[in-house]
């Protein structure tokens, strides 16, 4: 968990904006809002170090957005470029390349594990005139205006007032759920070495039980196994050899032989969608929408949420601000790319993750439709690239 430095929150006091949740999401909406004058106080629940190692695959638009916002500098040194992805299906024809030279883009993305990224954005973060207090762990928001937010830091309740209350807090937060699908399947991360070097490919590739994804990581791979619960258990469980053995199987001979593995942990699998339902609280990031990680897309969306969000606050006044029409506006703005971000990611899931014969054939001709198309695969390019746009 990064780091949080900066000024000291006495509490039981009032801020324009309450940020709950010091994640990605919620260190770059405070970033983004460094220069509105506002009060912004960020609350996070844990107390300081540790991280996650999961990779991240960056979009190249999300690369755009950590360059406003001042991190990317502090993330480049350690971002393996993506220049070409190759999709397959295990078992079945057809296939599809996408390289950024035929897109246009410099780099179709980047690969940085969890803990850098938010570690940036939460030092960055510290910098600005943010309040942002680390060990405060949120027990309760109330709407209305002001709304409330309660929170436990040194072993005491606090409480704070806010027009505007940013849910940043993740899959596990406090907004109200209006729909959520346990997919009963886990991602399996990793670092793996092959013997061929990555040359900057990342490999999509879909299996009876959720696509495996290999994306180059340094010297390696970063591997997103997903798989069914028990068989995730034991794949985090099983001596090494005998795990390469059973990714080679799953993934083929493109790399050459897998010859090493660490850092195994495995991830449960949930779409979720919530809504605020109450006036001036808001959410976004994982709070908003939680999507299978399959194309990469939950951290690339959830940094749009909070860019757009610093936006629409640093460009309207602050008289209307979290307001229900201002809500509106806000849910409006971000309605086409979430619905498309979560609808594609799980049609994903939905078409791939079958064995049924009529569905490998039709895959099979998608892919090969799609490598024929460039037309098509430009469009796939920009969406992944920047999102859907209303
Ligand atoms: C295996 C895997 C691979 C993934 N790969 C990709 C990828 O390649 N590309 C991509 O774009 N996305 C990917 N994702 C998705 C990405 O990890 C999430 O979308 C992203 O982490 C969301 O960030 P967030 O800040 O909204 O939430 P989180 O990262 O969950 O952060 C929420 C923060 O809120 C804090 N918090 C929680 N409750 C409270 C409370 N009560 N009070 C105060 N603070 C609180 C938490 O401590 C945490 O710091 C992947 C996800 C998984 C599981």
């Amino acid at each position: 968990m990064p780091e949080f430095g900066g000024n000291a929150f006495a509490g039981n006091e009032a801020a324009d904006i309450v940020i709950v949740g010091g994640g990605p999401v919620g260190s770059a909406l405070a970033l983004a809002l460094r220069d509105s004058g506002l009060r912004i106080v960020l609350l996070e629940a844990r107390a300081a170090g540790g991280g996650d190692a999961r990779p991240l695959a960056l979009s190249y638009g999300s690369r755009l957005i950590l360059e406003r916002l001042g991190v990317w500098p502090a993330l480049a040194a350690t971002a393996t470029p993506i220049r070409n992805i190759h999709v397959s299906q295990r078992g079945g024809f057809g296939r599809v390349g996408l390289a950024a030279a035929e897109a246009g883009f410099p780099e179709l993305g980047y690969v940085v594990d969890y803990g850098r990224v938010a570690q940036a954005l939460a030092q960055a973060a510290a910098l600005t005139a943010a309040q942002c207090l680390t060990g405060a762990r949120v027990i309760a928001t109330h709407g209305g205006d002001p709304a409330r937010v309660q929170y436990e830091y040194d072993g005491e309740q606090r409480e704070l007032t806010a027009v505007l209350v940013a849910l940043a807090d993740g899959s596990a937060g406090g907004g109200a759920s209006a729909e959520s699908v346990d997919y009963q399947q886990c991602a399996v991360t990793a670092c793996v070495v092959s013997e061929r070097p990555h040359n900057n490919t990342a490999y999509e590739r879909f299996t009876a039980h959720g696509p495996l994804a290999l994306l180059p990581d340094n010297d390696g791979w970063a591997l997103v196994w997903t798989t069914r619960p028990e068989h995730a258990r034991q794949l985090c469980a099983m001596a090494p050899e005998i795990f390469l053995g059973e990714l080679r199987t799953a993934f083929g001979g493109r790399t050459g032989d897998f010859i090493k593995v660490s850092g195994r942990a495995a991830y449960p699998l949930q779409r979720r969608r919530a809504q605020a339902a109450a006036d001036h609280i808001v959410l976004i990031g994982n709070a908003a929408q939680t999507l299978h990680p399959v194309a990469g897309q939950g951290f690339n969306l959830g940094l749009r949420d909070a860019w757009e969000l610093g936006e629409q606050i640093n460009s309207g006044s602050t008289a209307a601000l979290g307001s229900r029409a201002w809500l509106n506006a806000y849910q409006q703005r971000r309605r086409v790319d979430r619905s498309a971000g979560l609808g594609f990611t799980h049609a994903l899931v939905e078409l791939f993750s079958n064995d049924l014969l009529p569905l490998r054939l039709a895959r099979g001709t998608g892919l090969a439709l799609l490598g024929c198309l460039p037309p098509l695969k430009n469009f796939l390019i920009r969406r992944m690239t920047f999102g859907a746009r209303g």
